[in-house]
């Protein structure tokens, strides 16, 4: 059989990995779930990019220009992967598409790459997304930033900004107690956003503790305050109310200075939400019979030594499915996972038996 790999997923991971096997001159069957390619970053049209502020479409863009016109990938949108069986030479895949029609496709190897779900802020009720106006989340900003129409719903410009950190992340009081990465950068960067923008704005990040790890420590977390002027306050927010002409009321403690009470109006609030495993790739899990690690995301073989080895052979993985990741841990990965699929279809290279016992 002609070596074919099926790569799962379209976003930076999926279409990583896509680019290094086309230049490999491997051909591949590339499924997504959504209508376009380009993954959550196009889906929910990013901004900037952190910490080195360009524009996301920069990244994503010529990924996406590589699967749409290489004759090398076969594309299915609106598709999911409907079964996997292992056949003599590889697996033979079901793929289903929107109108429940079953294509079937025999490769040599798998890349799932099917990334994750931001957090649905709706579960934390007291914080009242959906329910209060001019209550956002960070995924929600995103968009209004790139097509430059941050405005509350009285069509202005918002004057006062608070950003809340750690929104269904770290939190067992929604089963999500690890910390999701980008967020507090994300965050920082929509701050200086919006400071660019409305330099009158006052812009409060509430916060834990702030995880800006490596450059982003000087890039984000500094720079913000030093050439924008971004306020930092340690605080507890217990819940937000509706106050006069639409503005929302924050209540909480500020854990810096003696546990003081805050009562404190803002024109808008924006809810840094987290990354999950989502119902996507929950189903892709499913589908190839890979086991989750205990915060839900897919356990790869062994997360120090070989983490874009799945638990299955010929199965390899990319991205956040394995847990939260910027976009360019996710090109890395899709690069690493495209060179193991590699070396497992020309090669039959799995020297992975012995791992599987020892790993954790
Ligand atoms: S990255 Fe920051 S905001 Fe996100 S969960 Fe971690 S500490 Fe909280």
């Amino acid at each position: 059989m002609e070596k074919k790999v099926l790569v799962i997923g379209a976003g930076p991971a999926g279409l990583s990995a896509t680019r290094e096997l086309v230049n490999m001159d491997v051909d591949v069957i590339l499924v997504e779930r959504e209508a376009c390619l380009g993954g959550t970053p196009k889906k929910l049209n990013y901004s900037l990019l952190f910490p080195e502020l360009r524009p996301a479409s920069e990244v994503i863009d010529p990924l996406i220009k590589v699967a749409k016109e290489s004759p090398r990938v076969k594309k299915y949108v609106n598709s999911i992967i409907d079964s996997v069986k292992e056949s003599e030479d590889g697996f033979e895949v079901s793929i289903k598409d929107k109108e429940q029609k079953v294509s079937t496709e025999r490769v040599s190897a798998i890349i799932a790459a099917s990334g994750f779900e931001h957090f649905d802020s709706r579960r934390k009720y007291e914080y009242g997304y959906g329910l209060i106006p001019n209550i956002y989340q960070i995924s929600d900003i995103e968009r209004m930033l790139s097509e430059n129409k941050l405005v509350t719903t009285r069509g202005v410009p918002p004057k006062r900004v608070a950003i809340l950190l750690c929104v269904g992340s770290r939190d067992a009081t929604v089963g999500n107690t690890y910390c999701s990465r980008v967020c507090c950068a994300v965050s920082i960067k929509q701050a200086m956003e919006i400071k660019e923008r409305v330099p009158d704005a006052i812009v409060h990040i509430y916060y834990m503790d702030i995880r800006t790890y490596g450059l982003m420590e000087d890039k984000l977390y500094w720079r913000s305050q030093l050439e924008h002027r971004v306020g930092y306050i340690r605080g507890r927010i217990s819940e937000f109310m509706r106050g006069p002409n639409d503005t929302v009321i924050i209540k909480g403690e500020d854990t810096m200075n003696l546990n003081r009470a805050l009562v404190v109006p803002y024109d808008m609030v924006i809810l840094a939400n987290g990354m999950e495993l989502g119902l996507g790739s929950a189903q892709v899990a499913k589908v190839l019979g890979l086991r989750l690690e205990e915060h839900g995301f897919i356990k790869p073989l062994d997360p120090d030594r070989l983490p874009v080895v799945s638990q299955r052979k010929g199965v390899f993985l990319a991205g956040a499915l394995t847990g939260p990741k910027t976009m360019s841990d996710s090109i890395t990965e899709g690069q690493a996972a495209a060179m193991k699929a590699y070396e497992y279809v020309t090669k039959g290279i799995w020297e992975y038996e012995e791992i599987k016992v020892t790993a954790h």
